[in-house]
């Protein structure tokens, strides 16, 4: 992804457009699929009305990468699946139930939906009844912000009735329509305002925010996993920082761990934050995969339950020992919580565990850091990366740590070149040789393959057999 770190006092985009006028007007040719534009000319074809809607074109009119390509279009789906097929294109009822067709060219999928407007919300989740729309303008009116309501054809140009061009300069996420109603009647439309502002770096139109925070309780009405697929594109969007602190009051009632966060100084000369913002730029400044991301996230969940004063040379000073086992605790209650893929579930804890324990840059201990983690070489990448990221988000004398997280990245890469061994299944003997020397299947057999692994760690014995078998007959009682 690119990772194009706007400066977040500034939101000037490199776009420039005509005031909001209504109605369809010329615009720049978006960079749009050619299948997408293929995808149109079928339908209309077929004497349809088709327009390339929603993320896509926010996207492209802003120079995001397109990743999907929604469609929207006056046919009824049954229409759009006859059109498809006899040109040759796959078909899948994804959601015919409310208009949506995807169909497939070249392996690349395209959701066609057919215009629809959103009936009553009584469960604050689903609209009870779709009904479809007579225009691509009644269309627009149900989706759920100004830069989301966006229609374009690269021919009749772009359709914006609700100044989502303009917001899309300013950086802004604005509702479309009043917000406390559109938040009630989908809930999730406040998490997609948290995420988006972090993934665009966009800031949330005031009236906007005041109705996320009024409606917030109404989440509990939103499945996990929809939470959950929120919260992870929030947490790795390219503008996290400053979206975790504008967004704080809202997320929290989905991570209520984050308010003990907030507010909680850091009495020590290492720390220039609370420990909220302190987190909000360790997130920041690692690399945005889930893995690194919720790490960060976590990392020092446990400060505020930890932390405690001790009166040094008459000066107050704060500590936090034993605060990684209690952010372990927190994340691991989040993660049951929501539903957190099982791979999560087994690594945010291990990196979050280990994140403050101290390795010094020299291939010893880094070998023995190895071994801890069980031998995984990506959990030490991701430890790299978290350690790096704390560095840089202490105060400012502490940067230089960033290097050191750095130089143990280098080791650890050398080490895997090297070949050398932190694991009991890369020394040269294993379990049948120490057998072989007499000693008992059992406990025995793995403690003295330990053993030798330490001293091939440590670079007293070399990872050779005839070595590693005198070694082990020394040591076997
Ligand atoms: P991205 O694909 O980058 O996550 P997106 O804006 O395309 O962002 P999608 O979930 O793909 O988001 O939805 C496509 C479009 O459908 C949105 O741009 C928006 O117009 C509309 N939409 C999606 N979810 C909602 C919702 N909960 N309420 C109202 N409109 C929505
Ligand atoms: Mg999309």
């Amino acid at each position: 992804m690119a990772r194009a770190h706007r400066n977040p006092n500034t939101s000037a985009r490199p776009f420039r457009m005509a005031p909001d006028s209504g109605g369809a007007r010329p615009s720049p040719l978006l960079p749009l699929p050619a299948l997408a534009l293929e995808a149109l000319s079928l339908i209309e074809g077929a004497h349809g009305e088709a327009w390339c809607v929603g993320g896509c074109v926010r996207d492209a009119l802003i120079d995001r990468p397109v990743h999907d390509v929604d469609i929207a279009t006056s046919l009824p789906w049954t229409a759009v699946q006859r059109v498809f097929a006899a040109a040759g294109w796959g078909t899948v009822e994804t959601g015919t139930a409310h208009g949506t067709l995807t169909v497939v060219k070249d392996g690349e999928p395209f959701e066609i939906t057919t215009y629809r407007c959103d009936g009553a919300y009584s469960d604050g989740r689903h609209p009870d009844a779709i009904t479809i729309a007579s225009s691509i303008e009644e269309d627009l009116q149900r989706r759920d912000f100004t830069v989301n309501a966006l229609a374009y054809h690269p021919e009749r140009g772009l359709i914006d009735p609700y100044g989502g061009a303009t917001d899309l300069e300013r950086g802004v996420i604005r509702c479309v329509g009043d917000p406390s109603t559109r938040f009630t009647e989908d809930a999730l439309r406040i998490l997609r305002a948290c995420r988006f502002a972090s993934q665009l770096g966009f800031a949330i139109d005031g009236p906007t925010f005041n109705a996320m925070m009024a409606s917030k309780h109404l989440l509990r009405k939103i499945s996990g996993e929809r939470v959950y697929r929120e919260l992870e594109r929030f947490v790795c969007g390219d503008y996290v920082h400053d979206a975790l602190m504008g967004c704080v009051d809202v997320l929290a009632f989905v991570l209520p761990e984050l308010v003990s966060m907030k507010g909680c100084e850091q009495v020590t000369k290492y720390h220039i934050y609370d420990v909220l913002e302190h987190t909000a730029w360790v997130v920041q400044h690692t690399p945005p995969e889930p893995l690194q991301r919720w790490s960060a996230l976590f990392h020092d969940m446990g400060k505020p339950a930890a932390a405690f004063f001790e009166e040094r040379e008459g000066e107050r000073v704060e500590h936090f020992y034993g605060h990684a086992a209690v952010s372990v605790t927190l994340a691991e209650g989040i993660m049951r919580r929501l539903p957190f893929p099982a791979w999560l579930r087994r690594d945010v804890p291990v990196i979050v565990r280990v994140h403050d324990d101290v390795v010094p840059p020299e291939p010893r201990a880094v070998r023995r850091a190895l071994n801890r983690l069980g031998g995984r070489t990506d959990l030490f990448e991701a430890l790299c990366d978290i350690k790096r990221a704390d560095a840089l988000s202490q105060a400012p004398f502490c940067a230089p740590r960033a290097d050191t997280a750095e130089e143990l990245r280098r080791i650890m890469r050398e080490i895997v070149a090297e070949g050398d061994a932190f694991t009991v299944k890369q020394l040269a003997i294993n379990g049948n040789d120490i057998m072989g020397l007499g000693v008992k299947a059992g406990p025995a057999v793995g403690q003295l393959l330990e053993q030798c692994l330490g001293a091939v760690i440590d670079g007293t014995v070399p990872n050779e057999r005839e070595a590693l078998l005198a070694f082990a007959d020394d040591r076997r009682t």
